[in-house]
C-alpha cells in the first residue's frame, strides 16, 4: 500500500475525508497498481456451466475447463452470493446433431429462433455429464438455475433461451434480491457465458468477465466475436488478480 493511500485510509477513518482529500487519493490511485474490486452485497457470482460434459472426458468438452476448477472454487468463496448455471437438456434435444439427419456437430442449421449451432448430445438431465464437476465447491451458492429443459429451444444465457424472449426467470430473481452487478466465470466464454454477460447488461445489470476463470470452445472465430460483442456491451473483462477474494 503506498502511503498516500495509507494516509487517506488513516483520514477516512477519522472521519476527515474532504473534497480535496478525496481528489488528492484518485491521483494516488492512479499512481499506483490499480485497487482491487471487493464484492459486495449487491455484487453476485455467476458460475456457468461446470458441468462434466463440458470437461475433458466429457461429451462436450472445453479444453482446458478442468483446470479453471479450483480458481472459481476460490473466486466463490469471497462473494456472499453466488448462483450456478446448469444446462438441462431433454434427450433428443434440438441443439443436438443427432436429431437432424445428415449434420454432424459443429455444423449450423436454421431454426425458427435463428441460427443454431449443432452440438453433441450433452448435458442430458439426469444423466452423469449434466453433473457438475466433482471438485465444484461453492455450499453457500443460493441458486441453481437450469437452462435448455425447452426441447424444441437452446439456450446458451442463463437469463433468456436462444429466441431472446423465454425467460428462465434469472432475471426476476435477480431483480428481486436487489443484486446490481454479475460476474461471471465458467464455460464456455464464446457460448454460455458471453451470452448470460450480453443479457446481464439487457436487463441493467453490470456486467464482468473474469476471463482466467473461463475457457471457451472457439469454433469458426467464435471466440474473437463474443469478446467484440461483450465489449460493445459494456461487458468489463478482467482476471482474477483483478478481485480482492
Ligand atoms: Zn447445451
Amino acid at each position: 500500500m503506498s502511503t498516500n493511500r495509507r494516509q487517506f485510509l488513516s483520514s477516512a477513518v477519522g472521519g476527515l475525508v474532504t473534497a480535496g482529500a478525496t481528489a488528492g487519493t484518485r491521483r494516488a490511485w492512479a499512481q499506483g497498481a490499480s485497487p482491487k474490486i471487493k464484492p459486495g452485497g449487491r455484487d453476485v457470482l455467476l458460475v456457468v456451466d461446470v458441468q462434466n460434459d463440458f470437461i475433458p472426458g466429457g461429451a462436450l468438452p472445453v479444453k482446458e475447463g478442468d483446470l479453471i476448477v479450483p480458481l472459481v472454487n476460490q473466486i466463490a468463496a469471497g462473494f456472499e452470493h453466488v448462483i450456478m448455471t446448469q444446462d438441462w437438456h431433454t434427450p433428443g434435444h434440438i441443439s443436438f446433431a443427432s436429431v437432424h439427419a445428415g449434420k454432424k456437430p459443429f455444423e449450423t442449421t436454421k431454426l425458427a429462433y435463428g441460427t443454431q449451432v449443432l452440438w453433441p448430445d450433452h448435458c442430458v438431465q439426469g444423466t452423469a455429464g449434466a453433473d457438475f464437476h466433482k471438485d465444484l465447491k461453492i455450499p453457500h451458492a443460493e441458486l441453481i438455475i437450469r437452462k435448455g429443459y425447452r426441447k424444441q429451444m437452446d439456450s446458451y444465457s442463463a437469463f433468456f433461451e436462444a429466441d431472446g424472449k423465454s425467460t428462465t426467470g434469472l432475471s426476476g430473481y435477480v431483480r428481486d434480491r436487489g443484486f446490481r452487478q454479475v460476474f461471471l466465470v465458467g464455460l464456455a466464454t464464446d457460448f454460455c457465458v458471453c451470452w448470460s454477460a450480453l443479457d446481464a447488461r439487457k436487463v441493467g445489470l453490470g456486467a464482468q468477465v473474469v476471463e482466467d476463470a473461463c475457457r471457451g470452445i472457439d469454433t469458426n472465430g467464435s471466440l474473437a466475436k463474443a469478446w467484440d460483442q461483450m465489449t460493445k456491451a459494456g461487458v468489463k473483462r478482467i482476471r482474477s488478480a483483478d478481485l480482492s477474494v
